[in-house]
């Protein structure tokens, strides 16, 4: 045997004894992140208001020996913290947003515990907390071993409509990462290689004038008439754009009273397709729309963008070892009250394809659209990213809903976390160890790219709307 083979053979099992030695060491810390997520659900801050979720998770890291970035991007809520030195750096994400009207008690039926609150619909309470206990697993192991490098977790807020991720890398808080990893939660376990939809958002205000709806109401103009002129030509739009479009929205103002003549209206749209400069012709067509609204009822209108993020740029290379790692970890394995709960929850879908023990499987990585949109689209524009899903949710629970809210609050929730945070730190510890996964992700992400230069769709000049939440 050739005395490269060796040190090769001899580094490969000293990674695979350093791997196993922290599945277990993790074993041990799942408690105590599995009530930070748990604090973070009870929290369930909205958007660019996460404070105390952040605070908690700074709290943490700068105990871990981290230093901490305030204030990214001029959102109170946004920050990073960054241990150690040198090349690589690798990024870990962590999101903590909740969502409105999701609130929902940790039981298997519909039961808010604030009628009309917010709630961890979409789980971002364990998807901070699994990349917190991954970080400081990762750095922990970096101390012992003489790792080098540097390490770098992103508190990215307001991942639900706001895009803190957009602003953070107008900051320039991603110029210096080789490699990020982001999870999301999900209903099975893989590494994923597929993309999101690309997204535009923006609320459109009209401005009419008031009147007696019944006394003088050829002396108004309605700022109704024109939103719902808006609406109507949009829908009739739909028929003339790709059908993979979709197309969104909501009233959040139409007038107070029927017997006045609204002088405000707004609507709140969303607009996506799996390509974003085909969305740019989509929403160029919207925008005259909304002019039409405007022209017809001769009210005034004002737009305001919102929100724009990319599809997800997947990256092979990233894929494939994060599968190999997530096949070492494993899946999510049901108590009988776990079991129990998830038979009680899947009884309430009406999609029931999804077998409870389907959780338990790791599935191979699938190339494919994708039927929703993340600021972490974005990220993988700029810089090679890594995503996977973990079984946080029981099988054939959709995020969004109370069924997810349910169990991200819960054990099932906090097994699937764990599992996020082990596939993340095993494949850290091998981004670390061989530059070549690096180069590899790196060449990736430059073949799938193909040349496109990033320009992100957020007007220059547009800062965070942090209080997006709110309407007006
Ligand atoms: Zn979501
Ligand atoms: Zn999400």
């Amino acid at each position: 045997m050739s005395k490269v083979l060796l040190f090769l053979l001899t580094a490969l099992s000293v990674l695979a004894d350093d791997k196993s030695a922290a599945l277990k060491t993790m074993d041990s810390g799942a408690v105590r992140y599995g009530d930070v997520s748990r604090k973070i659900w009870e929290f369930a801050e909205v958007g660019y208001k996460e404070t105390k979720s952040a605070d908690l998770l700074k709290g943490e890291l700068r105990a871990a020996g981290f230093s901490i970035v305030e204030n990214v991007a001029g959102i109170p809520t946004a920050f990073t913290a960054t241990w150690g030195q040198g090349k690589p750096v690798i990024g870990i994400m962590g999101e903590y947003d909740a969502l409105p009207g999701l609130s929902q008690a940790d039981v298997p039926e519909r039961k808010p515990v604030i009628a009309g609150g917010p709630g961890h619909g979409c789980g971002h309470n364990l998807l901070g907390a699994a990349s917190l206990f991954a970080a400081v697993t990762i750095k922990d192991w970096m101390v012992e071993k003489k790792i080098p490098g540097t390490l770098r977790f992103y508190g990215t807020p307001a991942e639900e409509g706001g895009g803190g991720k957009l602003y953070m890398i107008r900051a320039g808080a991603f110029k210096d990462v080789d490699t990020v990893l982001s999870w999301h939660p999900a209903d099975h376990n893989g590494a994923s290689l597929t993309s999101s939809l690309a997204i535009n958002s923006a609320k459109f205000r009209f401005y009419g004038k008031p009147a007696h709806a019944a006394m003088a109401p050829e002396a108004g103009r309605s700022a109704l008439d024109g939103l719902m002129i808006m609406a109507n030509s949009v829908e009739f739009l739909r028929e003339h754009i790709p059908s993979s479009s979709r197309i969104h929205y909501v009233i959040t103002n139409g007038g107070s009273a029927p017997n006045i003549v609204p002088d405000y209206a707004e609507l709140f749209l969303y607009a996506r397709h799996p390509s974003m400069p085909v969305l740019d012709g989509i929403w160029e067509r919207i925008m005259k729309c909304a002019q039409a609204g405007a022209l017809a009822s001769e009210t005034r209108l004002e737009t305001e963008f919102i929100d724009s993020s990319y599809n997800t740029l997947p990256n092979d290379a990233l894929a494939a070892l994060v599968d190999k790692n997530m096949r070492m970890v494993g899946g999510v394995t049901y108590t009988s009250g776990e079991q129990a709960f998830a038979e009680t929850i899947r009884q309430t879908l009406t999609d029931k394809t999804k077998p409870i023990g389907s959780q338990e499987a790791v599935e191979a990585p699938k190339e494919g659209p994708g039927s929703a949109s993340t600021d972490a689209g974005d990220v993988s524009w700029v810089v090679p990213m890594a995503e996977l899903g973990t079984a946080t949710f029981v099988p054939g629970v959709p995020a969004h809903t109370w069924q997810s809210a349910a169990c991200a609050g819960m054990s099932i929730g906090r097994k699937g976390m764990v599992v996020a945070a082990k596939s993340l730190v095993l494949t850290a510890m091998d981004l670390y160890t061989d530059p070549k996964q690096v180069e590899a992700a790196k060449a990736s992400f430059e073949k799938r790219r193909a040349g496109f230069e990033y320009r992100s769709r957020v007007p220059a000049d547009h800062k965070p709307p942090l209080n997006y939440r709110d309407s007006k």
